[in-house]
């Protein structure tokens, strides 16, 4: 939102009082005195008139090694919530950034920059997630291949990017999807009736699991995680 709305809208002093605030060099974003009105504000800048603080939230990141057992949705009836294992005050306003389904492990982040999970999860944004899967029967020539051209997923109606699968044993791939649609993976297999019987999240876009993280542990993004999305 633009600077001079933010104010008018916090401070309920219309056009005229706002820009005199402006020229009077009454107004900090971020620390610095700013006169223009146009400059947008962020969901995460400190803005203060003289003393009085208007907006001063902190962005928070984390990754989680979501162990299975834990749902990806707040308040469920039956299971506990992977969020509630970030342990921290405000727990309360961290979303998900990527669901995983209950039986579902490894990488699980949640932050409070709505914007920025955005990036990471669109799939017009085209990142990739890295996940290592384990199936109940072999992965046949004609899967790899299907997977590689991209598969037509209903009712969605889409089809899916070009995925990279990579063979790690008979019944075991690590394969690289660009896009996170609903069980994505487990319809993918499905498709040649083959069950996925494990499946861990390593990575996503740059943001790779922390493999000093046991189950159920988190850590904050360092800078460079956060950065890279
Ligand atoms: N694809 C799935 O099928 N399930 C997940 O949890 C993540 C990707």
């Amino acid at each position: 939102m633009r600077l001079d709305r933010f104010l008018n809208h916090k401070l309920r002093l219309g056009g005229k009082a706002v820009r005199q605030l402006l020229i009077e060099d009454r107004v900090k974003l971020n620390g610095e005195i700013v006169r223009s009105g146009t400059v947008e504000v962020g969901e995460f800048c400190r803005v203060s008139v003289d003393d009085r603080v208007l907006q001063d939230r902190e962005a928070l990141y984390y990754m989680i090694n979501k162990p299975a057992g834990y749902v990806s949705v707040r308040n469920d009836p039956v299971y506990h919530s992977a969020l509630e294992l970030v342990d921290i005050p405000n727990n309360a306003e961290l979303h998900t950034a990527g669901r995983l389904d209950l039986d579902t492990t490894g990488l699980f982040i949640v932050t409070n920059d709505g914007a920025w999970s955005r990036r990471l999860t669109d799939p017009d944004s085209k990142k990739p997630k890295v996940y290592r899967v384990e199936t109940s029967r072999p992965v046949s020539e004609a899967c790899e291949a299907l997977f590689a051209e991209g598969m037509r997923l209903l009712p969605e109606d889409i089809v899916t990017q070009p995925a990279k699968l990579e063979r790690l044993g008979e019944r075991e791939v690590r394969l690289i999807i660009y896009e996170g649609r609903y069980r994505q993976i487990k319809r993918m297999f499905w498709r040649f009736e083959n069950k996925v019987v494990a499946l861990h999240r390593e990575r996503m876009g740059d943001i790779e699991l922390d493999d000093r993280l046991e189950p159920g542990q988190f850590r904050s993004l360092t800078e460079d995680e956060i950065a890279s999305v």
